[in-house]
């Protein structure tokens, strides 16, 4: 295990600053009179509540999130999506043009849109074909000014999980923070790395309320990572980065968690039958496996599927552009007239 000391990779003007005191952080307690924060006192045209700010600490989803997801309050973070504190991490640990970040492609497009926006270079080690993890090669790449490693687990576009022994050795051997992503954990038959959080104080492990939980539109992320890193995060985000209507409906929504895993079962039931379905479709070449709530299908001409699929008014992503994809399409598992309606349309195609 790499010796780590969070202090050696934080930027040291962040590491220097003060951060934004705002009012609602400077009075912590009951009243009833506030005039601290210039609401307007008088109401809102939106409804009851929403004249004052937010929280900004998100202190009852916090406690709320971390009994669920078995970790303490001060190790959760919240973004407005999972691309704040990707996008946060970059701000805290790279100084532009100096620091760097390994990805290992094929992997989600934000590792690197936010380390461009960041000026931060990006060392890529591609995955092997099989979609795994080259680690030896991700270890020689990094550098002294290696900060961030991003690895996604269930992958996207691929869908797979990566060997977990792979990801540990990564975490030991990086003296960087190592950024496991579970967006589509809820998917897999694996245990989250959040597991590990006491463990290792380089990792930090992202997952979103937007993919199982079905709540894109609200746009809350989570981070989880020990304490120390998560206090860099909320050092540096916007005050009130998750507003009152995301927090209320999140919160309710977590009561709900048998629903979630029903809607997870029913959706990883279609998943095997989609499969099975695109098995039988001519223009199939390969379809890799998948710990997702989507599946990678190699085809025999993805521009030309994918064309044909818009024009009967079906959307897939077209990954066949991206490194190791080459006609590949990206389906996400529909609902089962959905589903019956892209096969059918595949069918019509190839026939
Ligand atoms: C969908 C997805 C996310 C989630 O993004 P949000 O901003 O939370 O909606 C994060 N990582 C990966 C790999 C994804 O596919």
């Amino acid at each position: 295990m790499l010796k780590f000391n969070l202090n050696d990779i934080v930027r040291p003007n962040v590491l220097a600053m003060e951060p934004y005191s705002c009012a609602r952080d400077e009075f912590e307690g009951e009243a009833s009179v506030f005039l601290d924060a210039n609401e307007n006192s008088l109401g809102s045209l939106a409804g009851e509540g929403y004249n004052r700010y937010p929280d900004p600490r998100q202190t009852r989803l916090r406690m709320k999130v971390a009994k669920l997801k078995n970790v303490k309050p001060e190790q959760v973070f919240f973004g407005n999506g999972s691309d704040e504190p990707i996008d946060l991490l970059y701000r805290a640990f790279c100084r532009p043009n100096i620091d760097r970040a390994i990805i290992v492609p094929p992997t989600y497009g934000m590792y690197k849109v936010q380390a461009s926006i960041n000026e931060t270079p990006i060392d890529e080690v591609l995955l092997t074909d099989d979609f795994q993890l080259q680690t030896d090669k991700i270890l020689s790449a990094i550098t002294p000014n290696t900060k961030l490693i991003f690895i996604c687990s269930p992958n996207n576009p691929s869908g797979n999980l990566m060997n977990r022994a792979d990801v540990v050795r990564i975490i030991e051997s990086f003296s960087g923070i190592v950024v496991v992503d579970e967006a589509y954990i809820d998917f897999a038959e694996s245990e989250s790395f959040t597991t590990l959080i006491d463990k290792y104080p380089n990792l930090l492990v992202l997952q979103t309320f937007s993919k199982a939980w079905g709540m894109a539109a609200l746009r809350c992320g989570m981070a989880f990572a020990q304490k120390d890193i998560i206090d860099v995060l909320l050092k540096i985000k916007y005050p009130y980065n998750i507003n009152i209507l995301t927090q209320e409906a999140v919160f309710k929504a977590l009561d709900n968690v048998k629903e979630k895993d029903l809607m997870v079962s029913t959706i990883k039931a279609s998943r095997k039958t989609l499969v099975e379905r695109l098995m039988n479709c001519n223009c199939v070449r390969y379809i890799y496996p998948t710990d997702a709530n989507f599946v990678l299908v190699k085809v025999v001409d993805a521009p030309a599927i994918y064309k044909y699929l818009v024009s009967r008014g079906i959307i897939v992503r077209s990954r066949h552009n991206v490194a190791l994809c080459a006609n590949g399409l990206r389906i996400t598992v529909g609902t089962e007239t959905e589903n019956n309606t892209l096969i059918s349309a595949l069918n019509e195609f190839c026939k």
